[in-house]
């Protein structure tokens, strides 16, 4: 008898990515021309699996391919429900480049999206991995607010970029963005946060080396930090960024703990060669649960449900605090969220191996 999951969701890497963003933790893997059979075909594949089945062509860029439209309406027939009406997420390369774009946005209901700056043009491209990216997002800001869409800026806290954040607040002021938010009836809302430190933007691009201490998170201007704790709910902004590497390491070196990776509601990425991975880190042979062509669908659930991908079965059977001691460093004043910690420290110890 198959498995059944209270919910699935399976995403399809269809097209890829314009952007080799450097924070980027679903992986910089070739770009592809995946065909609607493609995704007909996995989800049909999973169909069985799930009376909740939620279908989508990308887990990179959305609205990437030029038929974009197509996949959204065929998104919605092989899925069981849509519960919003587009991500609040958008193509900035798609929007300065395809004038239909922002419209179908609107026209769908989309009131917000969200756009990365990483300070000014210099830092964003840089971050982007992509010349002409700051300008592009500049554009697609006022695209956005020319059809009813309110643009919320996410930035990323860097040791390299902290004075640079002065350059945000100063776009926010002088494109006069709260006050055109208020005038399409939606709150302006932006927010600064250091990402997870796994997979993909640990090993491609040290950015562990450059992640935030005490030290950048007192650089962040005053208007992004209260934004910041309107977003994300806290009282303050050391809040939004965690704790000191030492302080989670004091505590989780005496963790004995160890977890499963099951949920009964679980996201699958299936990459552009057809291999299934759980949304947890990047797409990367640890978490792999078997490729759909080859092993099928029983095989891959199986290999989700024992927890036996190699990452998976790591952290059932190894407490965190081993991991910890092997690969954490006690001195270091890097702040994290606790979780993404725990999926570095993971991280760490699958690519350099168990000993140390
Ligand atoms: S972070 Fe998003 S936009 Fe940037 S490279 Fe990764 S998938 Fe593309």
């Amino acid at each position: 008898m198959n498995p059944h999951f209270q919910k699935l969701t399976i995403c399809l890497d269809m097209a890829g990515c314009p952007n080799r963003c450097r924070h980027c933790w679903v992986g910089h893997a070739p770009n592809a021309q995946l065909i609607e059979e493609d995704l007909r075909f996995v989800a049909t594949a999973f169909r069985p699996f799930t009376d909740n089945l939620e279908v989508a062509s990308w887990y990179r860029e959305p609205d990437y391919p030029d038929n974009y439209r197509e996949l959204w309406q065929l998104e919605n027939e092989l899925s069981d429900r849509r519960t919003v009406p587009h991500w609040e997420l958008c193509s900035f390369w798609r929007a300065v480049r395809d004038e239909a774009y922002v419209p179908w946005l609107a026209a769908l209901g989309v009131k917000v999206c969200q756009l990365t700056l990483f300070g000014g043009r210099e830092k964003t491209d840089y971050y982007t991995g992509r010349k002409g990216a700051y300008d592009e997002i500049i554009k697609t800001i006022e695209l956005l607010l020319a059809n009813g869409i309110a643009p919320r800026i996410q930035t990323f806290l860097f040791k390299d970029n902290a004075e640079d954040l002065q350059s945000v607040v100063a776009l926010i002021e002088k494109i006069r963005l709260e006050q055109r938010c208020a005038a399409i009836g939606t709150s302006f809302t932006a927010f600064v946060h250091q990402g997870s430190c796994d997979g993909a933007n640990a090993k491609l691009n040290s950015l562990y080396d450059l992640r935030p201490t005490t030290a950048e998170v007192a650089k962040i201007p005053l208007l992004l930090a209260d934004y910041s704790l309107k977003h994300f709910g806290e009282k303050s902004i050391l809040e939004v960024f965690g704790q000191t590497e030492r302080e989670l390491f004091t505590e989780l070196s005496h963790d004995a703990s160890t977890k499963s990776s099951v949920s009964d509601s679980p996201i699958f990425y299936v990459d552009n060669c057809f291999n299934v991975y759980p949304n947890f880190s990047e797409p990367s042979p640890h978490w792999c649960l078997g490729n759909l062509k080859t092993d099928g669908t029983g095989k891959v659930t199986q290999t989700y449900l024992g927890n036996c991908s190699a990452a998976a079965h790591t952290r059932l059977t190894t407490s965190i605090s081993e991991m910890v001691c092997k690969f954490g460093s006690p001195d270091s004043l890097r702040l994290f969220d606790k979780s993404d910690y725990e999926a570095y420290i993971l991280s760490r110890y699958l690519e350099r191996g168990a000993t140390k």
